[in-house]
C-alpha cells in the first residue's frame, strides 16, 4: 500500500474515487502533496445507504466481537505508525515525534474504548413484572472532525460509535484528510462492508451530513461557530448531536510555584501542536509576586524553541496548520499591535513558503482584549498579572466559553479547592492536557453540548431504551 498516493474514500467496504478532487497541502511548504477525493452528493447518498443496510447485522453482532474487531484496529494502527505518522506530518504540519504520538495515542484510545461497556440497570424484578432498562445503538452516526488532531478525533468517534453496535460515515476536514482516509482503506477488509464509511470532500459536504435523512446522529468536533449551524441543521429530523467545540482555558500560576520547573510546563500547555489545541492553556492568570520571575523564565524558554518543518530532525513546533489560520492568528498580532500591547517575543511572521509564525508572548495585555476574549489557536500567548487568586478565578469565568482550565501551586491541595471553583468541563492541577478513554471529556457553556470518552461518552451513541415485562 502507496500512503503517499492514491487516496480513495472508504464505502460500503470498497475503494471509491471522488466525484471530483481537491489539492491538500503541505503547511510547511504550500506545495500539493496529494489530490483528495471530493464526494459527490450522490456518493454521499451511497455511504448513508451502505451504513443503513449494514446497521442490522452489525447491531447484532455481539458486543464481544465488536469489542475484539476494535482491538484489531488498534493492532493495525499500531502496526502502521511509521507511514501513518510520515503523511500526518506532511498534511498537518506537526513534527514527526507529535504525530507519532498521535497515531500511537489513536490505538491506545481505541483499546481503552474497548474495555467500556454498556450498563444495563433493573428498576423493578418482582412476582409482578420485571423491568430494566437498557442502551440501543442509535442507528448511523454522522462524523466530522477537525485538522488539528484529525486522527485521534476521528477515533473519540469511530470506536465508541462501533462499540455500541451503530454504523459510520465520518468526513474529515477538507485540510487534513489524508490519513484518516489511509487508515480507512488500511481497515477495509476488517470490519463487514458499510459499517465503517469515510468520506472526504470541501465546504458542502459538512452540511450535506448534518441534514441528510439517513443520518441519525451527529458527532462534531470543531469551532464553536460551526457548531451552531451543526445543531440548527441537525434539528430538523431531531437528530441526536454531539459537539465538541471552542475553547478559551485559562492557566491559573500561584505564588509557591517553582518557577524553573513550571516555565517549560506553562509553555507548553500553551504552544503544544502550535497552540491548536482546543484544551491549549490560552490566557495566563500569574500572581503578581511570581509575575516577573515566571514572565522571564517563559521568555527564555521559549527563545530554545525550534519552529520549522516538521519533517526535520530537532523541530519541536511545525507550521500553522492553514492559510485562514495563519490569516486569522496574523490578524490577532495585528490587533495587539495597533492596540500597543507590548511583545515579549515573537510577533513577525516568517518570510514564506509556509504558514510559518514564531513564538509570540505578549505582556499582560487589557482584559477586554481580542487576545484575551478570543479563542488564538494558534501560537500567540497572553501572560496575565493579578492581584489575587479570587481575581484570576472570576476572570477565568467570565468567559462564554467552558473547555479546560489549570490551576499550579506547589501545595495541590490548594490548587484543586480552586480548580474546583472552575466552570469548565474539565479541571488539571500541575498538568493540562491529560485526557484518558476512561474519563469523561465534556465542554460545559459554548465548549460544547454532551460528552466524549469514558462511559458517559459510549452513551451518546445509544438510544435509552425501558423494557417492562408483566409476570
Ligand atoms: P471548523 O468548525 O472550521 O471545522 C470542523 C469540521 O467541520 C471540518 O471537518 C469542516 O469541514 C466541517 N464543517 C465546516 N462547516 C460546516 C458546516 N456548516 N456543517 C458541517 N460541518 C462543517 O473547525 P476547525 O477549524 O477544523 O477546528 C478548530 C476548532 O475546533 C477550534 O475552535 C477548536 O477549539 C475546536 N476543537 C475542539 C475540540 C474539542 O474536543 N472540544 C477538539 C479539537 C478542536
Amino acid at each position: 500500500m502507496n500512503f503517499e498516493a492514491d487516496f480513495t474514500m472508504t464505502i460500503g467496504g470498497k475503494g471509491v474515487a471522488g466525484a471530483g478532487s481537491f489539492p491538500v497541502l503541505n503547511p510547511a511548504n504550500e506545495t500539493v502533496i496529494a489530490q483528495a477525493p471530493d464526494c459527490s452528493r450522490e456518493q454521499l447518498d451511497e455511504a448513508v445507504a451502505a451504513a443503513r443496510a449494514a446497521f442490522p447485522g452489525w447491531r447484532a453482532t455481539p458486543i464481544e466481537t465488536r469489542r475484539a474487531l476494535l482491538n484489531e484496529i488498534a493492532g493495525r494502527i499500531f502496526a502502521h505508525i511509521e507511514p501513518l505518522r510520515r503523511l500526518l506530518t506532511l498534511e498537518q504540519g506537526k513534527p514527526y515525534a507529535d504525530a507519532e504520538f498521535e497515531v500511537g495515542g489513536t490505538g491506545m484510545f481505541v483499546q481503552g474504548t474497548a474495555t467500556l461497556n454498556l450498563p444495563e440497570i433493573v428498576n423493578e424484578d418482582s412476582a409482578e413484572r420485571k423491568s430494566i432498562t437498557r442502551h440501543v445503538p442509535i442507528g448511523v452516526v454522522g462524523a466530522i472532525s477537525p485538522w488539528n488532531f484529525p486522527v485521534i478525533l476521528a477515533f473519540f468517534k469511530i470506536s465508541p460509535a462501533l462499540l455500541a453496535g451503530n454504523t459510520i460515515v465520518l468526513k474529515p476536514s477538507p485540510f487534513t484528510p489524508l490519513t484518516t482516509l489511509k487508515i480507512g482503506e488500511l481497515l477495509r477488509d476488517l470490519l463487514p462492508p458499510g459499517v465503517l464509511n469515510i468520506v472526504s470532500g470541501g465546504d458542502a459536504l459538512g452540511p450535506w451530513i448534518t441534514s441528510h435523512p439517513g443520518i441519525d446522529k451527529v458527532a462534531f468536533t470543531g469551532s464553536t461557530q460551526t457548531g451552531r449551524r451543526v445543531m440548527e441543521s441537525a434539528s430538523s429530523s431531531l437528530k441526536r448531536v454531539t459537539l465538541e467545540l471552542g475553547g478559551n482555558d485559562a492557566a491559573i500560576v500561584l505564588p509557591d510555584v517553582d518557577v524553573n520547573k513550571v516555565a517549560p510546563e506553562l509553555f507548553w500547555a500553551a504552544f503544544r501542536n502550535n497552540g491548536q489545541i482546543c484544551i491549549a492553556s490560552k490566557r495566563m492568570y500569574i500572581h503578581k509576586d511570581v509575575y516577573e520571575p515566571l514572565k522571564d523564565a517563559i521568555v527564555d524558554y521559549a527563545r530554545t524553541v525550534k519552529v520549522g518543518d516538521g519533517t526535520e530532525q530537532g523541530t519541536q513546533i511545525g507550521p500553522v496548520q492553514n492559510k485562514q489560520q495563519y490569516a486569522r492568528v496574523l490578524d490577532l498580532i495585528a490587533d495587539s499591535k495597533k492596540n500597543g500591547h507590548s511583545f515579549l517575543l515573537g510577533g513577525e511572521a516568517s518570510e514564506g513558503p509556509g504558514y510559518f509564525v514564531p513564538v509570540t508572548i505578549l505582556d499582560n495585555p487589557p482584559e477586554d482584549s481580542r487576545i484575551v476574549r478570543e479563542e488564538q489557536f494558534g501560537p500567540i500567548l497572553p501572560l496575565l498579572k493579578v492581584d489575587s487568586i479570587e481575581e484570576a478565578v472570576a476572570k477565568a469565568n467570565a468567559s462564554d466559553y467552558g473547555l479546560g482550565g489549570s490551576v499550579w501551586s506547589s501545595d495541590a491541595e490548594k490548587a484543586l479547592a480552586i480548580g474546583e471553583l472552575l466552570e469548565t468541563g474539565n479541571v488539571w492541577i500541575n498538568e493540562t492536557q491529560h485526557l484518558s478513554p476512561l474519563a469523561a471529556f465534556a465542554g460545559h457553556k459554548q465548549s460544547g453540548l454532551g460528552v466524549e470518552n469514558g462511559e458517559a461518552g459510549l452513551l451518546e451513541y445509544t438510544n435509552v431504551q425501558t423494557i417492562t415485562v408483566k409476570r
